[in-house]
């Protein structure tokens, strides 16, 4: 982007697990930016090819041919400790290579430009951010700043702080972060606001493509929202419908030809994605039918799909579905009779069984769904932004903003016991203060341990940081009381600060080391990264135009050249310099693929040059 050009409003993005998707209050209403490829919404995903980087679309499609260097999900990996058991068990499913770093963090391996190259969960995510700043930037054709970035309700503190660190190396300046079912909830609220007589309790049920959330909101009158709990399923989401189509597929295959594909990774790869197109076809109509030549062994596949064994395939995962929305509801202390909007969010609340289901289970209540699914999360962020900035649109200044912590925060106390300092469900900003005593006599130091869970047994919690109390006066068992106060800011990040009462001093959470939160210096070296990463890309861009311009040329003196043979118009010593050049620079092409933008530009210059008597 040039350095003059105007400077965009700010934007809302919704960073998914498997898709991203960009919103901004542009000409007095929200709108959804279309990416290159004209589509709304950016596959989360990013490719290094061999010399060149693709992002969204372009790395989406080619995942198949090169599933080892191209990165997805990797919102699963952002903030998680390497020895996560859930990163442990993700791992085995990634065709990607990821590796132990420092301090027990996870980094993605791949081979980029012949060499083997490590990335942190938060560059790739950050790769995904620029690209979704850049998508903003081209269709508004300002340079863009500020976002507003949303992130699951059940995100942990060092999650959140990851996802802002992302936004940092991306070259933005994250304004706000606020969860995505209030996301959705501000995308309705805004259109409900007039009907909002006292306060209305709000169902979020987002279904996309690899991750199951509800959480359950109210909203009071004034535009006041609050998330009363949530609940959801971290693996269950649009993949998985396509993997039972496709291992249905398989069985098929297997039935009719007595041949196994399932250790063909590119068979598998292109069943996948006709399995997800022939998915979402049948979301409108009852059947189709999904077709591939030479799928294996030269064998063609082809088979009718009907929605019916579409349903029959995924019925256990509907039912887990309507299962965890039950937990929602009894976490929330709400009967479902008490549920006034029911707000469809994500991708594949678009297929009719699960509308359905929903439906009536709710007693055949009309489900929200005037905001398209995979965009309402962009559409609020957006709102959001527009609220937050100086410019934006007046009318959204009174939407107010509460969220409450999805897990319980504290720290530990002797014998492993978890001491709760902030209860889940609290309402944030919050501000809450807990005493405590020394345990020991004389006791000159103690380590303060930060969790957040239900555990009763405080090592069974997420364990967010620590740090060390020392210089503690001496006194008996008992004798020195501290003060430790836990605060978390509108964007729900923690700072955690002990005091001893009697002293005044203070030791403070540095949730950077513990945490494996980047230091300033790792992230202004990563936004180096990033702008040195965005450069080659520049330059690939350059060469491949300029490799594409002298083709065509060529291509173009060829026709014209063949057009002239035998009319003798042209000098036959021109044309015999003229056929000798076309000869010269398609041998020249082929040998040098690499070559730099200068010679592939001297080349056309030449080439028009001894081919002007034919134009
Ligand atoms: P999201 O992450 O919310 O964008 O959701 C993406 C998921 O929604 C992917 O798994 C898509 O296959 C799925 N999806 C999108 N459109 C449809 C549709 N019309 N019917 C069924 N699933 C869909």
């Amino acid at each position: 982007m040039e350095g003059k050009m105007k400077e965009a409003p700010a934007i809302g993005i919704d960073l998914g697990t498997t898709y991203s998707c960009v919103a901004v209050w542009n000409r007095n209403r929200i709108e959804i930016i279309p990416n290159d490829q004209g589509n709304r919404t950016t596959p989360s995903c990013v490719a290094f090819v061999d010399a060149e980087r693709l992002i969204g679309d372009g790395a989406k499609n080619q995942v198949a041919m090169r599933p080892a260097s191209t990165i997805f999900d990797a919102k699963r990996l952002i903030g998680r400790k390497f020895s996560d058991v859930k990163v442990q068990a993700d791992m085995k499913l990634w065709p990607f290579k990821v590796i132990e770093g420092p301090d027990d963090t996870p980094k993605i391996v791949v081979t980029y430009k012949g060499e083997e190259k490590e990335f942190l969960a938060e560059e790739i995510s950050s790769m995904i951010l620029g690209k979704m700043k850049e998508i903003a930037e081209a269709y508004l054709g300002k340079v863009v700043k500020n976002a507003v970035i949303t992130v699951p309700a059940y995100f942990n503190d060092s999650q959140r702080q990851a996802t802002k660190d992302a936004g940092l190396i991306a070259g933005l300046n994250v304004i706000r972060m606020i969860n995505e079912p209030t996301a959705a909830a501000i995308a309705y609220g805004l259109d409900n606001k007039s009907d909002i007589n006292g306060k209305i309790n709000v169902l979020i049920f987002d279904l996309g493509g690899g991750t199951f959330d509800v959480s359950l909101s109210t909203i009071e009158e004034g535009g006041i929202f609050e998330v009363k709990a949530v609940s959801g399923d971290t693996h269950l989401g649009g993949e998985d419908f396509d993997s039972r189509m496709v291992n249905h597929c398989v069985y098929e295959f297997n039935r009719k030809w007595k041949k196994d594909l399932s250790g063909n990774q590119r068979a598998l790869g292109r069943l996948r994605s006709a399995c997800e197109k022939a998915k979402r076809i049948l979301s409108s109509t009852t059947q189709t039918s999904i077709e591939l030549d030479c799928l294996h062994e030269g064998i063609d596949f082809s088979m009718r799909f009907t929605r019916a064994k579409f349903e029959e395939l995924n019925m256990s995962l509907f039912d887990e579905c309507i299962k965890t929305l039950e937990t929602c509801l009894s976490d929330a202390k709400m009967e479902k009779s008490w549920v006034d909007e029911i707000i469809l969010v994500g991708g594949s609340t678009r297929i009719p069984k699960v509308q359905n289901m929903l439906r009536e289970f709710f007693d055949w209540k009309e489900l929200s769904k005037s905001v398209n699914p995979d965009e309402a999360v962009a559409y609020g962020a957006a709102v959001m932004a527009s609220k937050l900035s100086d410019d934006g649109d007046k009318s959204f200044q009174d939407v107010m903003l509460l969220d409450v912590t999805p897990l319980s925060l504290g720290v530990d106390l002797k014998g492993d016991e978890f001491s709760v300092v902030i209860p889940r469900n609290t309402r944030i900003p919050t501000k809450q203060e807990k005493e405590y005593v020394t345990t020991i006599d004389n006791q000159a130091s103690t380590m303060i341990k930060v969790y957040q869970g239900e555990r009763t047994r405080a090592s069974q919690n997420h364990l967010l940081g620590e740090f060390r109390f020392s210089g503690i006066p001496l006194a008996p068992k008992g004798g020195i009381r501290f003060r430790d106060s836990f605060e978390i800011d509108e964007n729900g990040i923690l700072t955690v600060t002990s005091k001893i009462i009697s002293t005044g001093k203070t030791e403070k959470l540095t949730i950077s080391k513990a945490n494996g939160r980047l230091s300033k210096e790792a992230i202004e070296k990563m936004v180096k990264d990033a702008d040195k990463y965005k450069l080659e890309d520049q330059e690939f861009k350059k060469k491949v135009d300029a490799y594409n311009a002298l083709e065509d040329c060529l291509y173009n003196m060829k026709i014209k050249f063949k057009e002239q043979d035998g009319k003798k118009k042209v000098p036959i010593s021109s044309l015999k310099k003229i056929e000798k050049a076309i000869a010269d620079t398609t041998k020249w092409l082929e040998e040098n693929q690499g070559a730099p933008v200068v010679e592939l530009k001297a080349k056309k210059v030449f080439l028009e040059f001894v081919c002007k008597p034919l134009i």
